[in-house]
């Protein structure tokens, strides 16, 4: 996936003292990064869509029919509020180290406080924010990067059509450090043995 500067500035905090409401850093090589604040904004964006799907009763869950890709092309029937839901546990769980897991576990889908959690996981106050916002940042890229199904745009997982980036949108691809582009191999000529 590619990272848009249009994208990027909505998502950005306006008063990120990082990028300053840019929503981008400079990375290695020159290369433009997405900020953490459009992270962190991606991540409540999905977990505040799990909280509503989460808490909706069971019964007026949307069935929605969706094409299958592959090559029959049947179309198949979906829960997509349960979905969202497994996704968004899954993706965590295997994305997470176990010790941020426990965290996000209490915190994000227990809905415990950080008062709780840190009695809960011995930790300071300190401690715990900070391991909030590496969780949030983690889980956000992950969640907009993930191919090909990401759940970041929200209305797009829900819709099932993935938004194309239209050709000129921004004349500056953003790429991300994760997926720096292929360094050249050096060749060196080898020298003749006397
Ligand atoms: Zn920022």
């Amino acid at each position: 996936m590619k990272w848009t500067r249009s994208e990027t500035l909505a998502l950005a905090q306006q008063s990120c003292s990082y990028c300053y409401g840019l929503g981008l850093r400079p990375g290695r090589a020159g290369v433009s990064t997405p900020c953490n604040c459009v992270f962190r904004a991606i991540f409540r964006a999905c977990h505040a869509r799990f909280k509503q799907c989460a808490s909706r009763e069971k019964h007026i869950s949307r069935v929605s029919l969706e094409a299958n890709p592959g090559r029959q092309r049947k179309s198949v029937w979906g829960l997509k509020d349960e979905e969202f839901i497994a996704d968004f546990c899954l993706v965590a769980k295997r994305t997470l180290s176990d010790r941020e897991h426990r965290v996000f576990k209490f915190h994000f889908l227990l809905g415990a406080d950080w008062k709780l959690c840190c009695r809960r996981l011995n930790i300071d106050r300190g401690t715990f924010f900070h391991e909030v916002y590496r969780i949030e940042q983690k889980l956000g890229r992950t969640f907009r990067e993930l191919e090909p199904y990401a759940l970041f745009p929200v209305d797009e997982y829900f819709s099932g059509t993935p938004r194309l980036v239209p050709p000129g949108e921004s004349s500056f691809k953003v790429e991300t450090e994760e997926a720096p582009k292929a360094k050249p191999i050096l060749k060196f000529p080898l020298k003749k043995a006397a």
